[in-house]
Formats: structure tokens, sequence, C-alpha cells
């Protein structure tokens, strides 16, 4: 796609590069970037806030063009698979292309079936450093470290300016090599980055913060399906928030070996870095891995051969289905998403035989009480490998009722998707911009501190230039 419009002030000077947050100045989640050169504008994430609920209509940002007013946005470009940054994509007009990553692309639509996806029917693809154009925007994608997979940060160069949006990114992550090679051989010049700040903290806050019990997306099927969005890093105790994903693996290794029962590992399964964590945890004490229908699906979308699937590839990966996917299954008639994993299906009686050789990874939240009424977590344990905010809600209230009741064990192994304010820092001296511009946080105003001055915060809606 190109225009022919030209950019050009009336001076002849090339038209500046300008940018508006619409939502994620001053809070986590809700992700959205127009920026605009002349006449013509782009859109970077197009999110729903963490704050609504999953079926709660948030309207459109009153971005140019989203609306009948207007000439039409060249594009949107989603970062990443994270709810949180493209939930409103289903409420574009149909002639806006979007782009986002392919990998992404496919989780998300796998997803759909089981009530946390959705078909972006997407236009193209994003690679990693490989620059496409849309009208006067050369779009640079940079492969980024996080909790989702196949995550971008962005660079969007027009009008001789360039714009680094990092997405959200991490660099403690599987893929922290990505993040040190952004670091070691950065775009140049960068001018500004409009960067996620979701691991600053206002000091005065207290760890029982009204917006954290407030977050998260629920869908009907509940939270043991839902937990795929960014609020993995709000109020993680630093100790737990700090953590390489390899450390928890050796953690969790270490909390299987003294487990002497089955153990059932409750997480996002479209965080495909814990499922590869957990997967070498499980190896490590020489244990089989059982996954869910669900996280069997998303797996497979990812395409990788590296990433562990229900294959002959795979021979110590497992499907035990929980009851409330086994009823979706019926209800839809799909019974081909039960066919062919038939060869690797566990029923409750292996379960029962294999307790002390199995862990349970997934969408098992649900399971809970049957697993403990069957009496197969007997000397078992479960592992929280989530944003423990969930567990004020109360579906992790009545959780953790369950699991007391029955005197077995809940234990946390979990570690943000979100950089530390040391790696921004340093994201911030291998770019060198010249201002930092918050996005993704609820503390603009922290960044100074570890940054230094050349933070500049713009709040909602106002336009400003790179
Ligand atoms: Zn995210």
């Amino acid at each position: 796609m190109s225009t022919t419009r030209m950019n050009a002030g009336p001076a002849g000077e090339p038209a500046p590069l300008e940018v508006r947050i619409h939502r994620g100045a001053h809070e986590i989640g809700g992700n959205c970037v127009e920026l605009r050169h002349g006449q013509d504008t782009l859109i970077l994430d197009i999110g729903k806030p963490l704050t609504a609920a999953w079926d709660e209509v948030v309207p459109l940002p009153a971005a140019i063009g989203l609306d009948e007013h207007g000439t039409r946005p060249l594009g949107v470009v989603i970062s990443h698979g994270h709810q949180d940054h493209w939930g409103l994509a289903p409420q574009l007009p149909t002639d806006i292309p979007v782009f986002i990553g392919e990998g992404a692309a496919n989780i998300l639509r796998a997803a759909q079936f089981w009530g946390s996806g959705v078909d972006l029917h997407e236009a193209g693809h994003l690679h990693d450093r490989v620059p496409f154009t849309l009208g006067p925007f050369t779009i640079t994608p940079y492969l980024a470290d996080h909790s989702a997979y196949d995550a971008f940060s962005l660079l969007v160069q027009a009008g001789g300016r360039s714009l680094f949006y990092t997405g959200d990114i991490r660099g403690h992550g599987r893929k922290a090599a990505a993040f040190e090679r952004l670091l070691a051989d950065p775009p140049s010049p960068v001018h500004a980055i409009n960067m996620e700040g979701t691991s600053f903290r206002t000091a005065d806050r207290d760890d029982g913060d009204v917006a954290m019990s407030e977050s998260g997306n629920r869908t009907a099927a509940g939270p043991s399906l839902a937990a795929d969005s960014d609020a993995d890093a709000t109020g993680l105790a630093p100790e737990l928030a700090s953590l390489t994903e390899s450390e928890v693996e050796i953690q969790l290794a270490a909390t299987l070996r003294a487990t002497t029962g089955l153990v059932v590992v409750l997480a996002s399964a479209q965080n495909i870095d814990r499922l590869v964590t957990v997967y070498r945890a499980t190896l490590r004490a020489d244990r089989d891995l059982v996954i869910d229908l669900y996280t069997a699906d998303i797996a497979a979308a990812t395409g990788r051969p590296s990433i562990p699937a229900v294959s002959d590839d795979w021979p110590r990966v497992h499907v035990y289905a929980p009851l409330r996917q086994r009823v979706r299954v019926k209800e839809s008639g799909q019974f081909e998403r039960v066919d062919r994993v038939k060869n690797r299906r566990l029923y409750p009686e292996q379960l029962r035989e294999r307790a002390s050789q199995l862990v349970l990874f997934g969408a098992y939240q649900s399971e809970i009480p049957n697993l403990i009424r069957e009496g197969l977590l007997t000397d078992g344990a479960v592992v929280w490998s989530m944003w423990d905010g969930y567990l004020n809600e109360p579906s992790g209230q009545r959780l953790q009722k369950a699991l007391k009741a029955s005197n077995i064990q809940l234990i946390q192994h979990h570690t943000s998707g979100h950089a530390t304010p040391t790696d921004l820092a340093r994201l911030v001296q291998g770019l060198r911009p010249e201002v930092v511009i918050p996005i993704h946080t609820e503390a603009p105003g922290e960044y100074a501190a570890t940054v230094g001055d050349i933070v500049q915060p713009h709040g909602d809606g106002t336009w400003w230039l790179v």
C-alpha cells in the first residue's frame, strides 16, 4: 500500500512526525498510539483496558478516520497477542489493514474456539528486522522478549524522524538474547522512545491496590482460560517479578522433586515461554507433561518444531481433557478436536496410577475440585504460575479455600512479562534517544528517577512531535 500524497509543508520542509497516545499514558493496558505525517496516519496497537470485562464494549479511540470523519489510517500494527493490545481490533472498519506477527495471529485464531482469541483477518505479518512501508511510514519490527509469543517492538520512521515503540518488553525471559541484541545492535538514530513501564511503581502504593483486584480479562469460561493479558506484572512480589524464566524452571523442578503426588501447574496457555519452562522442569524431575486441549491447540499454532506439542516428536507430552473442555467440544460437535489427540490422552485412572510421574500444565483451574474429589491430588500440589492478583478474585478465593480444606499445598512459581526498571534503563542507554515518553504504566512520574531527565510524560489525547 502506498500513497501519492505529498507530505510537505508550505516551505517545502518535510511534514513533522506527530504522535498522540489515545490510551496507556497513565494506565497498564488498553494501549493505542496514533502517528501522523501530513495527512497520513498510522495506529500502533488497539487494546482493550484491563479494567474492562471480556464481554464489555469499549468504544474505539477518537483517532482520525476511525469514525466516518477523516481519511482512514493506513494501517493498524499490533505489537503482540495480549488483549490489552488488540482487544478493540474487531470493532475496526474492515477496510483498515491490520498487521501482526504470524505466530501471534495463529495463536489468537486457535484460541477463538476456547473463548479467548479472535481472527484478526490480518493483511500482513511482522518479521524481525524486516522493514515495510505504509505511505510515508517505514515500520521495522524488532522481536521482543515478552510473555506473549511472537511479540515485537516497532521502529517507525517518517519525515526524517524516528520513534521506537517498545510494546511490551523484558530482558529476563526465554528470548533474553533478543533484548541483548537490541542493545548491542540498536537502530540509529532513535529520536524518541515510547516506552512501557509496567514495573515502575508509585512509592506510596500499597499492595492491596484496587486497580490490581479489578484487572484481568474474564471470559464466560472463567479465568483458567482467560489469563492471557498483561496483568502479570502488577502487584507481583519483587522477589518473584525479578526471576528469570530459567530460575523459575530450576525452582519448579525442585518443587516437583519434593512432591510425591500429582502436580498441577496453573498458567496461561498463551504464555509459551512458561510452557517451555514447565516442560524443561518436568524433564529435570523425570516426569512427563500433561496439557489440556486448549494448551495443545496453542502450542500447535506456534508452528515451531522447538515448542513442546502433542505429536510423535514429543513422547513425553500427553493430554488430559478437563470436564469443561469436554463439554465445550461436545456442544460444538467438533469431535475432531479430541480425535486428533486420542492416542495421547490420559484418563483419571492413569493420572492415579502415574501420579508421581506426571505434571499437568495449563487451563486446569476449574478441574481442581474434580481432581480433589477423585483423590488424584493426594500427596500432590498445585503451582500458581500466573499473576498473583487473580488469586484475589472470586475464582482464586474459591481455589485457595478448596485446597486448604483438603490440605493441598499452593506454591507460586512465576516471573513478570515486563522489564525491570534496571533493564528499561539499559534499553534507554542502548538506544540513546532524545526523549522517553511513558506508556503502559501506572507511574509515568517514576521513570525519571531511573531513566533520567529525558523523560517527557504526555497525557492521553495530546499531540506531540518526535
Ligand atoms: Zn503484553
